[in-house]
């Protein structure tokens, strides 16, 4: 978290450099916008992780920052600053897509603490995202939809990724060819459960080192499929 760029959009030169002393004491690199449209330039040419975005600007407000903010795809967490008896449910609701709030005049201890805690929710749900299973040989990275056996990227439709993926995330566990169908191909699906052999046959050939003698996904038979649990 050492030297995280956050940058502070206030036209008040007083209350910005009052938070940029506060957050510099706390090891975060500080940038600083007096206005909206600086703002916006400024978080394209710094990518800072977090955005202190006042409501009150001159010109373009804080809400059409943080909207444009979202529009360009930032990922930035945006805590705004308000005053008292401004629209709440406006700022927290989603049609803003900011983060969190603080109401002026605010305690700076606790503006540091909410960046804290903001940029550790944000470190957990990438992580998530990322997710990477592995197991023995094999191993499945679902944010970026590729599977690696030994290192090698092994090349599957969407959907022998989406049935590498229930296995994998339920290891061990005899799977119906019902539960498979409605897993991946959904529950209003109304076609024959062989659908699910004809995926499972030429996921083998794909997979597999001897698709005539699979390793990773067993036959329970009379029932449907297992991904066999690495040892
Ligand atoms: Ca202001």
């Amino acid at each position: 978290m050492e030297n995280t760029k956050v940058l502070v959009v206030e036209d008040e030169s007083s209350i910005r450099k009052f938070i940029n002393i506060n957050l510099d004491r706390s090891g975060f690199s500080v940038i600083e916008a007096e206005s909206g449209e600086e703002g916006l330039m400024k978080l394209k040419e710094y990518q800072p992780a977090v955005v202190i975005l006042d409501v009150m600007l001159p010109g373009m407000d804080g809400f059409e920052v943080c909207r444009k903010i979202r529009d360009e795809k930032s990922d930035a967490i945006v805590i705004m600053l308000t005053a008292k008896g401004q629209d709440m449910d406006k700022i927290v609701g989603l049609e803003l897509g900011a983060d969190d709030y603080m109401v002026k005049p605010f305690n700076p201890l606790e503006l540091v603490a909410r960046i804290r805690a903001n940029l550790r929710r944000v470190d957990k749900s990438h992580v998530q995202d990322e997710n990477v299973i592995v197991t023995g040989k094999v191993s499945l990275d679902t944010g970026a939809q590729k599977f690696y056996k030994s290192g090698v990227d092994i090349e599957l439709t969407p959907r022998e990724f989406a049935i590498v993926k229930v296995f994998m995330e339920n290891q061990g566990k005899a799977l119906s060819r019902d539960e498979l169908l409605n897993h991946i191909w959904g529950r209003n699906y109304f076609g024959d459960i062989k659908t699910v052999d004809v995926h499972i046959r030429r996921l083998r050939e794909k997979i597999e080192d001897d698709p005539s003698d699979p390793k990773l996904i067993e036959t329970v038979w009379g029932f449907g499929y297992r991904w066999r649990k690495a040892e």
